[in-house]
């Protein structure tokens, strides 16, 4: 048989590598950057056109490249970074595989310039899909500067891949983030499509969070730190009360280098326990140090996976240094028993005479009254405050008479802002009898035998098909806020703010200005109450964010899941008898009221048939 194996040609193994390392413009961001960090620069510049699809443009003020060197920077395994295989296991740069400018140069069109410190003229070179252009003399300051252009040019199938520029924008973003936190005394720029997305200045690690995130960032987040011979922890988390339903700000840095570790995020969540609610997640931002013999991190190509040697102590060392930190925040000032508390009082309080603080009270309010407004149930069971007074009488239910028990005591009126179930259905066939149990199930009669609903579920399909209709068809309906509420964000929560402005709009909110780090609201959705409006536009925000990134699904549809999940009803609320009508005869009259908009059942049916077979 004659031989068939040959050697792919360079330009075609580069090519398959590319795949490996550039999957998105994101990819080619992060290498470039990181290049530029191991080439020692202070000040790095990033430029990205229409989401990187027509231009990265990396700009550092490094060590730069010989004429040499420039030209074999190109080869596939040309690294100056390590020389023998144990090199691999005390690394101190980002880049030792040699293959991202190769694999970068074999899918787009590739310029750079660059000089080093000591020459008098730089080098400019010009490489597409692997050909060199031309590469020339050029006068250039020290440093480096490297432009892709055209990313995929010559694999359609990935160019067609690519999500919008938003999306990949998105990505970038990420991108930098993770790359700047982790160098905060290296000022960074980044300007996309000609405006400046970042400036930051070199800082430290405080000030460059703050700086990335926003001012309002500051006031969350709790220090931590920590030295034991195995590893040096420093960092911050954000206080419990910040904790957001959905991930986003969680960074582990190890020596300087972005990881994902589910197990340390498990630390990390932990060490939360019981701080926050099991549906919220902890932001972080931890640099932990370690020897560089103890990990590996040549598992992945994109590198972003790391083995450690000793990975249950870090686990518990993490837990243990988080939980200290929390632990030293929440505690109120610790009692220092030196003290003898009477050489506190100050000495003009001492011999003066008590004065009796006077009490006030409220005689027109009845904590009894009932708000039996059947034309508009009210939502002030959604008040957090007469939850907790309401949870005083769990397990008192079965002795109050069942109709007793269906009604809500509320507090706060005022707050009424209109009726959820607008809108009833008049037929003949409405449903009049139903009861609560648990306060999380509602059940009803049916000709056959019951229903029994998930109240939160049934709730939450109820306003999604609402905000989905209003932005559809009608203009939404809106109510203006007496003053204007301003909220800040961060730059990046800003930009998606102002991607999303018009669907916020189509679904009742209404903007003043949406600009440097604030928006100011002047209206909202109709069940939306003040109090909640800066809660609920995070929970917006970071959803979008969240799923943009995944896959683009209509934006309203996203913002309406959001808003009706934020919204409904909760379980462990009572309803009053006029509510869970409501609910009920409304979810009757949605399009899909089988299943939430989050794709679980809304309500089981139990005929007779069924409960005849128990009986037998
Ligand atoms: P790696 O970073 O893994 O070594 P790359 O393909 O990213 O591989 O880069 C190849 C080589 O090119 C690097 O080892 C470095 O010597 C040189 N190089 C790349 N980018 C820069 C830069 N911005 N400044 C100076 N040298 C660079
Ligand atoms: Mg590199």
């Amino acid at each position: 048989m004659a031989d068939i194996i040959k050697l792919l040609p360079d330009h075609v193994a580069n090519q398959i590598a590319a795949g490996e390392v550039v999957q998105r413009p994101a990819s080619v961001v992060k290498e470039l950057l990181e290049n530029a960090i191991d080439a020692g620069a202070n000040n790095i510049k990033l430029i990205i056109k229409d989401g990187g699809k027509v231009l990265i443009q990396v700009v550092d003020d490094g060590l730069g490249m010989s004429a040499t060197d420039a030209r074999l920077s190109f080869e596939r395994h040309a690294t100056s970074k390590i020389q023998k295989a144990e090199d691999l296991f005390n690394l101190s740069t980002k880049g030792f595989r040699g293959e991202a400018l190769a694999s970068i140069a074999a899918i787009a069109h590739v310029e750079m310039q660059t000089k080093s410190e000591n020459e008098e003229l730089g080098t400019h070179l010009k490489i597409e899909g692997s050909k060199i252009i031309f590469q020339e003399a050029s006068v250039t300051p020290k440093g480096t500067s490297m432009a892709v252009k055209n990313l995929f040019f010559n694999i359609p199938a990935r160019r067609n891949f690519l999500k919008s520029n938003q999306v990949e924008l998105r990505h970038i973003t990420d991108e930098f983030h993770r790359v700047a936190l982790a160098h905060p005394t290296i000022a960074f720029h980044f300007y996309n499509n000609g405006s400046e997305l970042f400036n930051l200045p070199s800082d430290n690690y405080r000030k460059r969070i703050v700086n990335i995130f926003g001012t309002r960032t500051n006031q969350k987040l709790v220090p931590v730190e920590e030295e034991t011979p195995i590893v040096v922890i420093k960092g911050f988390i954000t206080k419990p009360e910040f904790a957001k339903k959905s991930r986003g700000e969680q960074f582990f840095f190890i020596n300087n280098r972005f990881i994902k570790s589910p197990y340390l995020h498990h630390a990390i969540v932990a060490a939360f326990e019981g701080l926050i609610k099991s549906d919220s997640y902890p932001g972080y931002f931890l640099y932990l140090e370690v020897d560089p013999a103890s990990i590996d991190i040549n598992i992945h190509p994109t590198k972003t996976e790391v083995k450690f040697d000793d990975e249950h102590s870090l686990y518990a060392i993490l837990r243990s240094t988080v939980k200290h930190s929390l632990g030293q925040f929440n505690v109120a000032p610790a009692l220092d028993f030196e003290h003898d508390p009477n050489l506190q009082t100050p000495y003009e309080f001492k011999n003066k005479s008590v004065i009796q603080p006077n009490v006030t009270v409220n005689s027109g309010f009845n904590p009894f009254q009932e708000t039996r407004n059947t034309a508009s149930a009210s939502r002030s069971y959604q008040k957090p405050n007469t939850q907790s007074w309401e949870s005083l009488y769990v397990g008192h239910e079965s002795k109050m008479g069942a109709d007793d028990n269906a009604r809500s005591i509320s507090f706060e009126s005022d707050t009424i802002t209109g009726s959820i179930f607008e809108g009833e259905k008049e037929s003949t066939e409405a449903v009049t009898t139903t009861f609560q149990i648990r306060r999380k199930y509602i059940v009803t009669t049916i000709k056959s035998g019951m229903v029994v609903i998930d109240q939160s579920r049934a709730h939450q399909r109820v306003l999604y098909e609402k905000f989905l209709k209003n932005s559809t068809v009608q203009q939404a309906v809106s109510q203006q806020l007496l003053f204007p509420l301003s909220v800040s964000f961060s730059k990046s929560e800003i930009i998606a703010l102002q991607e999303i402005e018009d669907i916020l709009v189509s679904i009742g909110f209404l903007f003043e200005k949406i600009e440097g780090e604030s928006i100011t609201v002047t209206g909202v959705p109709l069940l939306v109450a003040e109090s909640e409006v800066g809660m609920i536009l995070d929970q917006l925000i970071s959803d979008y964010q969240q799923e943009i990134t995944e896959e683009s699904f209509s934006h309203t549809d996203i913002l309406s899941k959001t808003l009706a999940k934020t919204l409904a009803v909760k379980t462990g609320e009572t309803l009053d008898n006029a509510s869970q009508i409501a609910l009920v005869n409304d979810l009757f009259a949605c399009k899909e009221a089988m299943v939430s908009p989050f794709n679980k059942p809304v309500y089981i049916t139990i005929t007779e048939n069924d409960i005849d077979k128990k009986f037998i």
